[in-house]
């Protein structure tokens, strides 16, 4: 495997590795867009709509799609039902971008053969980057990283920062909000090759590396 299509790094080449396992077993071309949608049938994962919940009060409606929208992107019960599929509940009000990532990770999850404890529920910091509760920590990172991975595969990434896209403009292509392309080259060491094709000009790009 040449040295374009892993990042540099360990934790990353290995996260690439599986995150390259994931897209071949849903059947998608190296630089297209991954539909966890399409994948969470695989991964024995019945994805329920918000309205489809029965037995929330009105009030906790509201709270969980007014008040509280920011405060959780979706969860997943760790108890099958009786076929084995476990239920994953998005939120309807982030759009699909955001919703990707989430049900990515819970897919990740499951592929990766991880035992939540309880509830597995994926919550929102003020940047956007999920964390969560209920799985081991380094669980919760290589599910999120790897599903970044799967989402946008570094190669198809290092292409696109080449011919100098946006951030923007390879988020539209993978279907992921921005802020995960960031995290993407971040991790992945493309941010000072981005950020010097597109220091000048771009004013929403010009963010710090460490934010
Ligand atoms: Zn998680």
């Amino acid at each position: 495997m040449s040295d374009y299509e892993l990042p540099p790094g360990d934790k990353w080449r290995q996260f690439e590795l599986r995150a390259m396992g994931f897209r071949s077993f849903a059947g998608v071309r190296s630089d297209a867009p991954l539909n966890p949608f399409r994948l969470a049938k695989f991964a024995n994962l019945l994805v329920l709509d918000f309205e489809q919940i029965e037995g929330l009060s009105v009030a906790a409606r509201e709270h969980l799609l007014g008040f509280a929208s920011e405060a959780w992107s979706g969860g997943a019960c760790s108890r099958p039902l009786p076929d084995g599929r476990k239920i994953v509940i998005l939120n309807p009000n982030h759009g699909r971008m955001r919703t990707n990532a989430t049900l990515m990770e819970e897919i990740s999850h499951v592929f990766l053969g991880h035992q939540p404890n309880r509830l597995h529920v994926v919550t929102e910091d003020a940047r956007g980057r999920t964390s969560a509760r209920d799985y081991l920590k380094a669980d919760e990172e290589a599910a999120y990283g790897i599903g970044a991975a799967a989402l946008v595969p570094y190669s198809a990434l290092r292409r696109s920062v080449l011919k100098g896209q946006t951030s923007a403009q390879i988020a539209r292509h993978f279907r992921v909000s921005r802020e995960l392309v960031e995290y993407r080259l971040k991790v992945t060491r493309l941010w000072r090759t981005y950020r010097s094709a597109h220091v000048e000009g771009n004013a929403p790009e010009n963010r710090s590396p460490t934010a």
